[in-house]
């Protein structure tokens, strides 16, 4: 069994000839538009089926068996139960085939064992047509992960091999996958970067082609509101830097949020969320998602007993936390969440937006979807609103505690099963052509390009920030005016245990810190800083800071405000990636005015 990309592209490259075992004549089957796909892509197809034996499908003659084909093939590819593997395994064999290739859902170690034995490759549970269609660039509608880094123009098909490794390097490393994954040299140009496909729609080459496109039947662009090549780079260069399977980008972080609950959630169904979240997710979860019938639950993540009550309860179909939760900087323990998740066989969603990849993975820990605000760190220059949903491809969707849009038939989609059709790619595919189609939050390719040339240097920022952060921390820790600063890298802070297993780089480059004096001395400390910007963002080159009793949290009663854990006094800081001496000379100067009460 191989999962080894560059083994499958060399399959996919040296291949001519694929026998599919169970072969439709039926258009609206897999095995008919995975051979129409393939034969598309210059691959001679050989339809078996014994029922259709002597007729034609795609203007190829159908067989009774594979050993009945009076010529030489590369792959058998098996559109046949489990059970009745082993045999064509032998058949596979006899034939001189090269791989036996088991289609999604299908896998036998019987029939694996057999064919290897004898030198085939075998691949199982997986779509040679998604496959090639993945590794080969051509997914329009979604953002899959190839795994392939490449600094050649992207050919399609792949080149046959003189090219070693074919032209690719495999790499997990955070620094290579942020500058090269997903955007290899345009195949129609040779421009380096990956352009920016600013346009609304996409050709069609015929009116097969457009068909085919509209059923799925073939990857592709059809839309700007459902894919577009630019914002698909991103995807896979998102979803590279979590070890993901896949990503959709959206318009905001809140658009994420709501796309990846969309395909889960029902009138009635329950999300149960960490209390500690942005605020702004507070109120979409508690207030706006009611409309939609969906119910929100919000529990002391750190209370792991309360989340085992709260997720107990049977119409609940989401855990979601935050794993460093803005603005107070709680660390979530995901490993623990992930069992309580996995017990009850509902997903847990993680919004990863204050570390990033760079310093936290929380598929590691066993989080099934990952969430961003790309406007954050992730574009990191302040220039682009965006949002990314990242699925690690953990949760089994057909054995999930409810049926789902992905489980259910599909009236807008010929009563296709997501879960079913795509496997693994589901979730992720639903994303963009159901989710994306009818709501409509996509992505603007300017914010996907923009992102792109931020993601580039998303390691060295994060280093950056978080020496910063760590520097900062410490001066206001000793100022006489500060009374408290929530910063999880200091030993005695509460989530220091936490930082040290979940977090790497540092502690993160947001967090709050109390003024002794108080509102006015909050007030007065923002106008007084010249390098920090006064504005309500995070995630910045530059270093930012507000007063969040004055601007983000004014509506709220006194009370509220101190349950949200933000006093009178409290200002939260990004700390930007400048020279950490003139950010401290900044904050020494306005915290010197505040303590001298002069203006
Ligand atoms: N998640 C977190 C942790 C955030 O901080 C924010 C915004 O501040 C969001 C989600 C929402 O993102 P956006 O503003 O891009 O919609």
């Amino acid at each position: 069994m191989i999962n080894d990309n560059i083994k499958i592209v060399e399959i996919l490259s040296k291949s001519k000839t694929i026998a599919v075992v169970g072969a439709s004549d039926d258009w609206k089957r897999p095995s008919f538009y995975v051979m129409k796909y393939l034969q598309k892509q210059g691959y001679r197809i050989v339809p078996i089926n014994p029922r259709l034996k002597g007729q034609s499908i795609l203007g190829e003659t159908v067989y009774e068996t594979i050993s009945a084909i009076p010529f030489s093939i590369d792959i058998v590819d098996v559109f046949r139960p489990p059970q009745e593997c082993p045999d064509i395994a032998r058949q596979a064999i006899a034939s001189g085939a090269s791989c036996l290739w088991m289609q999604i859902g299908i896998e036998s170690d019987e029939a694996a064992a057999i064919a290897q034995a004898e030198g085939l490759t075998v691949i199982m549970n997986k779509c040679p047509k998604i496959e090639h269609s993945r590794l080969s660039g051509l997914l329009g509608n979604g953002g899959f992960v190839s795994g392939l880094l490449s600094a050649r123009r992207q050919t399609v098909p792949t080149p046959p091999i003189p090219l070693r490794n074919g032209g690719y390097v495999e790499s997990n490393n955070p620094e290579t996958l942020a500058v090269h994954a997903g955007t290899r040299p345009d195949g129609a140009t040779g421009a380096r970067i990956t352009p920016l496909y600013q346009t609304a729609s996409f050709t069609f080459d015929d009116a097969d082609h457009a068909a085919s496109l509209y059923d799925l039947q073939e990857p592709g662009n059809v839309y700007g509101r459902l894919s577009n090549p630019t914002t698909a780079a991103l995807e896979q260069k998102i979803a590279s830097l979590e070890g993901a399977l896949g990503a959709c980008c959206v318009a905001s972080g809140h658009a994420a949020q709501l796309v990846a609950l969309y395909p889960l959630m029902a009138p009635g169904r329950k999300i149960i969320a960490s209390k500690q979240l942005y605020g702004g997710s507070i109120t979409q979860f508690t207030q706006t998602f009611k409309s939609f019938g969906w119910e929100a639950e919000l529990v002391d993540i750190n209370d792991l007993d309360a989340v085992r009550v709260a997720v107990l309860k049977p119409e609940v179909a989401l855990l979601f936390a935050e794993s460093l939760a803005n603005p107070d900087g709680t660390i979530t323990d995901i490993e623990a969440l992930s069992v309580l998740a996995r017990e009850m066989k509902i997903p847990l969603a993680i919004d990863n937006t204050m570390a990033t990849s760079v310093m936290c993975k929380p598929g590691i820990f066993g989080a099934d979807i990952i969430l961003y605000s790309t406007t954050k760190f992730m574009s990191g220059h302040g220039n682009a609103l965006g949002g990314a949903v990242v699925d690690m491809g953990s949760f089994d969707w057909m054995s999930g505690r409810h049926s789902s849009l992905l489980t259910d038939p599909n009236p807008s989609y010929h009563g296709i099963r997501f879960a079913e059709t795509f496997g693994k790619l589901s979730y992720i595919t639903f994303c963009h052509a159901s989710v994306l189609r009818d709501l409509g939050p996509t992505m603007a390719p300017m914010n996907a390009f923009l992102t792109l040339m931020g993601l580039e240097t998303l390691p060295l920022r994060m280093r950056q920030h978080n020496e910063n952060a760590a520097k900062v921390a410490i001066f206001l820790r000793e100022h006489q005016a500060v009374t408290k600063v929530s910063w999880a890298g200091f030993p005695e802070s509460p989530d220091y245990n936490r930082a040290q297993k979940y977090l790497t780089y540092g502690a993160g480059s947001v967090f709050t810190f109390v003024l002794k004096d108080g509102y006015k001395a909050g007030q007065k400390l923002v106008e007084n800083c010249n390098l920090l910007s006064h504005l309500a963002n995070i995630g910045d080159t530059r270093s930012l800071i507000i007063h969040p009793a004055s601007t983000t949290h004014r509506q709220l009663t006194d009370e509220q405000r101190e349950q949200a854990g933000i006093g009178a006094g409290t200002i939260r800081l990004s700390i930007g990636i400048e020279n950490s001496d003139d950010i401290i000379a900044d904050l020494a100067g306005a915290l010197g005015v505040v303590v001298s009460g002069s203006t």
